[in-house]
């Protein structure tokens, strides 16, 4: 009885270990992984700031993608960026505009619920270049 058993019993560690080496080790396929590569707020401004003097002034919002794209809708987004109608945008006036309509990163932070909602960073579902209104969230 007891050989029977012990029998058995290398027979069941000897399937073991043949249906371990059968099976594929996790194949390193790494899909994915890298979507938080979009620029910040400051890199996108400094790429549109073209004379680097911490500001983006009308020209020069006209001259990145977006004013290329369509000049007159870059002038209509560019007054809504410049709160307090100076007629150049600051690096706090473009942060601050950001999350509603991203420059180039739609959803960015901020999605529903604030930072990190579900799905870590990202802000959860706020891709796809309408983003939702940040929520107020911890209030
Ligand atoms: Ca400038």
């Amino acid at each position: 009885m007891k050989a029977t058993i012990a029998t058995l019993s290398a027979l069941a560690i000897a399937t073991t270990l043949s249906f371990a080496q059968d099976k594929p080790a996790g194949p390193p396929k790494g899909p994915g992984g890298q979507q938080g590569q979009r620029p910040t707020a400051e890199e996108a401004f400094k790429k549109i700031d073209a004379n680097s003097d911490g500001k983006v002034t009308l020209d020069e919002f006209k001259a990145s993608p977006i004013g290329k794209r369509d000049e007159a809708k870059a002038e209509e987004i560019f007054k809504k960026i410049d709160t307090d109608s100076s007629g150049d945008i600051s690096l706090e006036e473009f942060k601050a505009f950001r999350p509603a309509r991203g420059a180039g990163g739609p959803g960015g932070k901020g999605g529903p619920g604030g930072k990190g909602g579900p799905g870590g960073k990202g802000g959860g579902p706020g891709k796809g270049g309408e983003a939702p209104p940040a929520a107020p969230a911890g209030q």
